[in-house]
């Protein structure tokens, strides 16, 4: 799989890429297609596919650095806000599946605002209590 992966490649140098932070374990770059001004992804610098696949580890690490990057970030960019998305499988949207987070920077002005919008769905009387009950861990 990394032979192939295009982020696996990036993390090679073997495909050039916008780098914006690096440590042992990451590497962060700014999206080729962004959401918005400033939308960068922290990869791993290991190959897992997804969330399911991330070392609990890293996983925590992962948020440590995303915290730390944002707050650097909204200072430089002046961005209003953030969205970090983590997409995980295909119906998902998930297109490298190589373990990324996006950190996307919202900007009161001119954003782009339909982005992370979603039809809401309901549930009936009871199907809460039921899901939860069968979802509890
Ligand atoms: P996903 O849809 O898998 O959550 O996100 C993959 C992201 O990787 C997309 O936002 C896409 O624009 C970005 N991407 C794909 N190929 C490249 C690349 O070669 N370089 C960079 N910098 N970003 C890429
Ligand atoms: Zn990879």
């Amino acid at each position: 799989m990394g032979e192939s992966c295009i982020f696996c490649k990036i993390i090679r140098g073997e495909i050039p890429s916008a780098t914006i932070y690096e440590d042992g374990d990451f590497k962060v770059i700014l999206d080729i297609n962004p959401a918005a001004r400033g939308h960068a992804l922290i990869l791993t610098k290991e190959h897992y596919a997804n969330l399911y696949e991330l070392p609990e580890e890293l996983a925590g690490k992962a948020m440590v650095l995303a915290a730390k990057l944002t707050a650097h970030m909204t200072e430089k960019l002046h961005c209003d806000g953030f969205n970090l998305v983590q997409n995980n499988g295909e119906i998902a949207g998930q297109t490298v599946f190589h373990f990324h987070l996006h950190l996307i920077p919202r900007y009161k002005d001119g954003d782009n605002r339909d982005l992370l919008t979603w039809n809401q769905i309901t549930y009936e009387d009871g199907q809460v209590a039921a899901l939860a009950e069968m979802l509890r861990l």
